[in-house]
């Protein structure tokens, strides 16, 4: 599953904005987590924003696929963020690690 960068930037609560990149941060190897963050100051994604992984071939996977784990229940939302960034990049790990189990 796959989707475009187009829909990856758009605000996951309805989709009314795209969102502003805020970091990129680099994974050798593996591609970006590109961490965007909506425009709408009352929207839970201003605050919170997301992020979205871009693989080193330029394709991204569904966001659905994240997004459950995005938000983990903790306190603060700088924490949150953290842990969204660390949980996706074990993800980025885990589909890595299968990919060459799977022998491609
Ligand atoms: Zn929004």
């Amino acid at each position: 599953m796959s989707t475009t960068w187009d829909e990856a930037s758009k605000c996951p609560r309805d989709g009314a904005y795209t969102g502003i990149v805020k970091t990129r941060k680099t994974i050798p190897g593996q591609g970006q987590l590109v961490e965007l963050q909506c425009p709408e100051d009352h929207c839970p994604f201003h605050e919170t924003g997301w992020i979205v992984q871009v693989r080193p071939d330029g394709t991204i996977p569904d966001k659905a696929e994240v997004r459950e784990k995005q938000f983990p229940k903790t306190s603060s939302s700088e924490t949150r963020r953290r842990a969204a960034l660390d949980l996706l990049e074990e993800q980025v790990q885990r589909e890595l690690r299968q990919g060459k189990a799977a022998g491609r």
